[in-house]
């Protein structure tokens, strides 16, 4: 997706927004930052303008008297550019800080759309839903390249900010930000399909979820087996793949009873019960052998993290799972 200025671009994502007020707003706020950055460049020029006057010790008081009109002459004709220094530090970081929130606006966004895809899946049987599920997934893989945008930009503000901050002046701050943009964004266009996708949380989420739908009781194999590999890909033991081929069956290894309140280890990606892994390690600070059959990793406790979206599988598992016995009964009864 090719978008000239950084502003278009966060339009685009404004239009995909369901939420109107509060991104209206992180839009003007944005709008904001970018005058706080001219007006302390121009405070800049002026302050060399004064320093040019004091050189000159006869017109020093006629600059000091002229010093507002003059002020609204100053203009590129007259001024390079003026170096960004520290100074320009918390405006620089005012930016990054509107990306981030660009950014938490478009996972939302990503979400839903992954969320309806999978309501969707769950509630048209058979071939007709699939055109729409298509439809669906070409849209979040659009959303999540404008997403991989976002973060490019937050990214290049946030190393320019990090070398004013050291000390660094930059002269030519408008040529160097597009130009690290382009050059991110143009490292992301030649990226394969695995690679902008396979390990993208929302999109794995939308293809672990219509699997387990369409393909019930079966462990879904790793999501990069859904896209087929391109040059550029490296071998298929990658170490990303390690995590999707991790089997859900949404028991938990240490209770044998349905996750509650699943946290999943980061080392490994084996799931478990809240209270049921805490109870193992009871108090232990240390690493342990992670309890799930078959795995040789070791984790502590801190490396197991609250897991919102198995617990939003979960949930919809159970639904799934109450529907057939449903199902079922109806069927006893007509029999
Ligand atoms: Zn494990």
């Amino acid at each position: 997706m090719a978008v000239a200025s950084s502003s278009r671009r966060k339009r685009v994502a404004h239009s995909s927004d369901i939420e109107d007020g509060p991104t209206q707003k992180s839009a003007r706020e944005d709008v904001d930052a970018d005058d706080e950055i001219a007006r302390s460049v121009v405070k800049k020029e002026k302050k060399s303008v004064k320093g040019k006057g004091r050189a000159t010790e006869t017109h020093q008081r006629e600059d000091a008297d002229e010093e507002d009109d003059e002020d609204d002459k100053i203009d590129a004709e007259n001024f390079p550019d003026q170096p960004l220094d520290k100074s320009h530090a918390i405006p620089m970081k005012g930016l990054a800080s509107d990306w981030e929130i660009m950014i938490r606006t478009i996972q939302r966004t990503n979400n839903m759309v992954s969320d309806v895809a999978v309501a969707l899946a769950d509630a048209v049987e058979g071939d007709e839903g699939q055109k729409d599920l298509l439809d669906l997934e070409r849209s979040l893989k659009d959303l999540v390249d404008i997403e991989n945008e976002m973060h490019t930009n937050h990214e290049v503000i946030q190393n320019l900010v990090q070398e004013v901050t050291s000390g660094t002046e930059i002269d030519n701050i408008i040529e160097q930000y597009q130009g690290n943009v382009r050059k991110s964004k143009k490292s992301y266009a030649i990226k394969t399909t695995r690679q902008k996708y396979a390990k993208n949380e929302t999109y794995k989420y939308f293809k672990q979820s219509i699997y387990e739908i369409e393909h019930p009781g079966v462990a879904m194999p790793p999501v990069t087996e859904f896209m087929s590999k391109e040059p550029g890909d490296v071998s298929d033991d990658d170490d990303d793949l390690e995590m999707g081929a991790v089997t859900q069956d949404y028991k938990c290894p240490l209770t044998l009873r349905p996750l509650e309140n699943p946290v999943t280890s980061e080392i490994c990606g084996h799931s478990f019960s809240q209270d049921a892994i805490r109870g193992l390690f009871d108090g232990y600070r240390g690493a342990k052998k992670c309890p799930a059959s078959g795995c040789t990793r070791e984790f502590r406790l801190s490396d197991c993290k609250p897991n919102k979206e198995l617990a939003k599988k979960l949930k919809l598992h159970t639904r799934r799972l109450k529907r057939k016995d449903q199902e079922q009964e109806v069927e006893e009864i007509i029999e």
